[in-house]
């Protein structure tokens, strides 16, 4: 089996761990979650003890790894990462809690992923830090209890909806991530612009902000692929009109919007006059999974008032169809 221990993974486009920020004051944005990890971080240091177990949630790239990283620094502790889908046995995860330092941050990416079997394990580790292993198997079975050094557990998850109760409850301090403001991805993607030492001016720094979908990752790839355009195909600077021919070329709309995006919402319009259609039937005519509909594409939908969720399914909102440049049925009938 592959070593279920980590490195940080950056997604690919992802420029690698430079651009990412190494302390609390240095991340921007998710002010609310910030000033109270602050507060946590800054009493178990006091007490000398192994911080509470944090669990962020919220859509992918919006800095839960980042602020799991940070966390570990700022407690002067190691920083280990595995995730859900990796930990196949209960060994795995033993290995891994057995090899942590007193106060170690362990991160489990994706622990919604988790094996049932290797749930069960971590329950006993998260509230007594012990373990109980069965050794052997049939009548000659026996469980060993190992002590476990006291470690902080912070898990990530991208469908709250999907952790099981006992373990959603053994969180002590449970994070939600929100979409990030255009003011606040400005200010990343200047760092960004500054670190990859490109000249950038405000407006076209802007225009990248605005169509980033809410997202970090998301601004860093886009700043990256305009740089590549800047330099290929214009003098080396970025301004507003390199960065908005740019993305359009990528496909990203005036709402940061992308293919995907559009595609989901002109389904709905139309092939269902504007829904209410369930998730699987979009599942199955954009040919995408469930999953990544709800994590990935849903999310900022919602968030921009394009679409609703009711109980009957997924219906247009009057923002998707403004954007779509549509007029819903009901008002064009009459
Ligand atoms: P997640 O774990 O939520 O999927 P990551 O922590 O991997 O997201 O962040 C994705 C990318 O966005 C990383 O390259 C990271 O450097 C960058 N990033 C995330 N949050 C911020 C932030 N607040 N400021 C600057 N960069 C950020």
């Amino acid at each position: 089996t592959p070593d279920p221990l980590m490195r940080p993974h950056e997604q690919p486009g992802d420029d690698g761990p430079a651009l990412r920020p190494q302390t609390l004051d240095a991340f921007v944005g998710q002010a609310e979650a910030r000033a109270n990890l602050r507060v946590f971080i800054e009493s178990a240091r006091m007490r000398e003890r192994a911080m509470d177990h944090v669990l962020f949630h919220g859509p992918p790239g919006l800095g839960k790894t980042t602020l799991a990283q940070i966390m570990a620094r700022e407690l002067g502790v190691n920083f280990r990462m595995t995730s859900g889908p990796v930990l196949a046995r209960p060994g795995d995860l033993a290995a891994i809690l057995t090899n942590l330092d007193r106060r170690d941050v362990l991160f489990i990416d994706e622990i919604h992923r988790l094996n049932p079997v290797v749930e069960e394990v971590l329950y006993p580790a998260l509230e007594d830090f012990e373990l109980d292993l069965v050794i052997g198997e049939g009548p000659a079975a026996r469980t060993v209890r190992i002590e476990l050094q006291p470690f902080t557990l912070v898990g990530a998850t991208t469908r709250m909806g999907l952790l099981t109760t006992p373990l959603r409850d053994r969180f002590g301090i449970p994070v939600r991530l929100q979409f990030y403001t255009v003011d606040e991805l400005e200010q990343i993607v200047a760092r960004g612009a500054r670190l990859l030492g490109v000249q950038a001016d405000r407006d076209g720094i802007r225009e990248i902000a605005r169509r980033a979908r809410g997202t970090p990752r998301i601004a860093g790839r886009l700043l990256r692929r305009v740089v590549d355009f800047a330099l290929v195909e214009g003098d080396g600077r970025l301004d507003r009109p390199l960065a908005d021919a740019a993305l359009t070329r990528l496909g990203v709309d005036a709402l940061g919007l992308d293919g995907a995006d559009r595609r989901y919402l002109r389904l709905i319009a139309e092939h269902y006059q504007g829904g209410p259609v369930g998730i699987e039937t979009l599942s199955a005519a954009l040919s995408e999974s469930r999953d990544s509909l709800e994590e990935v594409i849903e999310p900022y939908l919602l968030q921009q008032g394009l679409i609703q969720r009711t109980p009957r399914g997924r219906m247009l909102a009057q923002g998707g169809w403004t954007h779509l440049g549509l007029v819903p049925p009901r008002l064009s009938d009459t």
